[in-house]
């Protein structure tokens, strides 16, 4: 679905990814982990062109990035920001730019783009802040706004970047559930998340990042059992099996080993 090759990017004259070589197949979800600072969001940024790219090519379904065009590509993917700028615009209209790649210009916005747009209000649950001026809303509900103009666009590929920032739990929750939703319908998700626990839950592959490069990619499984995220992240992850079969996930902080936080993985024991 999309390949990443030899990608070096970066910012100024800064290389802050170096060499990247991944490929995302259709229908996955892949989560980037890894520490801040490591390069997870300029990978993100790379793969739309907001930060500087030296090196490389990416291709969609087999083409390249160039050749698709910027707005053909953006039919394809969209992208969730970690930053969420506010503004006098309302809730409406901003969702409507999630419609952009689909007009022309001048534009006049169809029947389906506000359909689209409702729909993708109505699965955040920002219906009823249609109306609202985004600078009003509080930061998880612009989370929701942004969510929403990437769903408007219905793009067959989504990028996002620590989505559940500002969320409560529960919205976390059903965020986790849109993402999976996402999945059935045959859609492919990359996303940064800083909660291993999700990542663990959601994955289907998990790519770690360490200093701008990928130090492990493969299977929540696979990631676990080589260490890779105790080294990264100074903990250890320990597992335990529940009555009904269920792995868990618990870690400790090292050297502090009373300090236990809990993950609640769900991934099978085979
Ligand atoms: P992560 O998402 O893993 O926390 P980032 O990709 O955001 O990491 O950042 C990686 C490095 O790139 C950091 O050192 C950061 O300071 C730098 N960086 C990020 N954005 C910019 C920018 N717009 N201009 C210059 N440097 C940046």
């Amino acid at each position: 679905m999309l390949k990443l090759e030899n990608i070096t990017a970066g910012y100024g004259k800064i290389p802050v990814i170096k060499d990247i070589n991944l490929e995302f197949e259709k229908g996955r979800i892949t989560t980037i982990i890894g520490p801040n600072g490591s390069g997870k969001s300029t990978l993100l940024k790379a793969i739309v062109d907001l930060c500087e790219v030296w090196q490389g090519a990416i291709y969609l379904k087999g083409k390249s990035r160039e050749l698709i065009g910027q707005k053909e590509f953006a039919k394809q993917v969209s992208y969730l920001p970690q930053i969420h700028t506010g503004g006098a615009i309302t809730v409406g209209r901003m969702v409507l730019h999630g419609r952009f790649p689909y007009l022309s210009y001048p534009r006049h916005y169809r029947r389906e783009d506000y359909e689209c747009c409702t729909r993708a209000m109505e699965r955040t649950g920002i219906l009823s802040l249609r109306d609202k001026k985004v600078e009003e809303l509080s930061g998880g509900q612009r989370q929701k706004v942004y969510l929403a103009m990437a769903l408007a666009g219905e793009t067959e590929l989504f990028l996002f970047d620590e989505p559940t920032t500002y969320l409560d739990i529960n919205y976390q929750l059903e965020l986790l559930q849109i993402i999976e939703q996402l999945k059935g319908q045959g859609k492919t998700i990359i996303t940064v998340l800083h909660d291993l626990d999700f990542a663990l839950r959601i994955s289907d592959t998990i790519i770690v990042m360490k200093q701008g490069l990928i130090a492990k990619a493969g299977t929540p499984e696979e990631v676990l059992k080589s260490g890779i995220i105790d080294e990264i992240f100074k903990i250890k992850v320990k597992s335990f099996l529940d009555n009904e079969g269920m792995k868990h996930f618990y870690y400790e902080q090292k050297d502090q080993v009373e300090n236990t936080s809990f993950l609640t993985g769900n991934l099978k024991s085979t």
